[in-house]
């Protein structure tokens, strides 16, 4: 790896929804550390282009890219931008993910379970595929670090809420160390991060938008947290600051 060019910051990070949420505050938090950086998006552009224009007003370098990342063609076009416009990339941040109606398993059904698995699985794959093939210094890359947004409902399961979305992140958890390994020798970090409950609109997709304030008590240090707090561990992954670190996890959790 590059650890130099890491180091300075001066490396190209694609972050997959980046436009909201904690892929927003990593966004802006990648710029701030001179980063060039791509915020890719699904379908709402209005939030994408107001970040652009609040970093590049800020000094950074930053482009929106739309692009379906549960879609191989949409995942292909999104590095080929990337490259085009901002140049190699150094950094992946697999972060884009969906969440459906609290329901049991019961009352789930084929095209929801394979709607999550698609979004929240079959995206971070093709997205790290992508990665491996710029960043592995077996394809004459130099090397370069991929950060996986899990969650904690890995370990929790989230019965009676989302099993389904719970599983998804299970099996990222799986990527984040088999890819670890499977690319270690070749210049490439491969890293998770497991938040907890954090304040977002994604709690709203999931039909309860006050659902971290319901739960905070249970959190050991009774608050909920905030998409900056990942957004820093996610920053630590990518960096040469972790440069000994491949193959982990940072849970976000205020101890859950
Ligand atoms: P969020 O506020 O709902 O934002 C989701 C982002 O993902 C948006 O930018 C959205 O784009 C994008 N997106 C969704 N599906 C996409 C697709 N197929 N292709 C491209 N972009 C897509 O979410 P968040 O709460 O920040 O969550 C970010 C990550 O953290 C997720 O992986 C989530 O599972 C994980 N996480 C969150 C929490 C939490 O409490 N919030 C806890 C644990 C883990 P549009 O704006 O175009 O829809």
């Amino acid at each position: 790896m590059d650890i130099n060019t890491e180091s300075k910051g001066l490396g190209v990070v694609v972050i997959t929804g980046g436009s909201r949420g904690i892929g927003a505050q990593t966004a802006r938090l990648f710029a701030k550390h001179g980063y060039a950086v791509c915020i890719n998006y699904k379908s709402q552009a209005e939030p994408a282009k107001k970040l652009v224009t609040e970093i590049t007003q800020g000094g950074g370098k930053c482009i929106a890219v739309q692009a379906d990342v549960s879609q191989e063609l949409d995942v292909e076009r999104l590095f080929a931008t990337t490259a085009a416009k901002l140049g190699k990339v150094k950094v992946l941040v697999n972060n884009a993910g969906i969440l459906k109606p609290q329901m049991r398993l019961v009352d789930m059904n084929a095209a929801r379970i394979n709607e999550v698995l698609q979004n929240n699985v079959t995206s971070y794959f093709l997205c790290a595929r992508e990665a491996v093939k710029v960043m592995s210094t077996t394809y004459g890359g130099s090397g370069g670090t991929i950060v996986n947004v899990s969650s904690g409902a890995a370990r929790s399961g989230s019965p009676n809420e989302y099993i389904d979305y719970a599983a998804s992140k299970g099996a990222i958890d799986t990527l984040t160390r088999g890819l670890a390994l499977e690319v270690a020798k070749e210049g490439i970090r491969v890293n998770g991060v497991r938040p907890g409950l954090i304040y977002t609109d994604m709690h709203a997709d999931g039909g309860e938008p006050a659902r971290v304030e319901r739960l905070k008590n249970i959190i050991p240090m009774q608050k909920g947290g905030q998409a900056i707090e990942v957004a820093e561990a996610i920053l630590w992954l990518a960096s040469a600051s972790s440069s000994f670190t491949t193959g982990s996890f940072i849970d976000v959790t205020g101890g859950l």
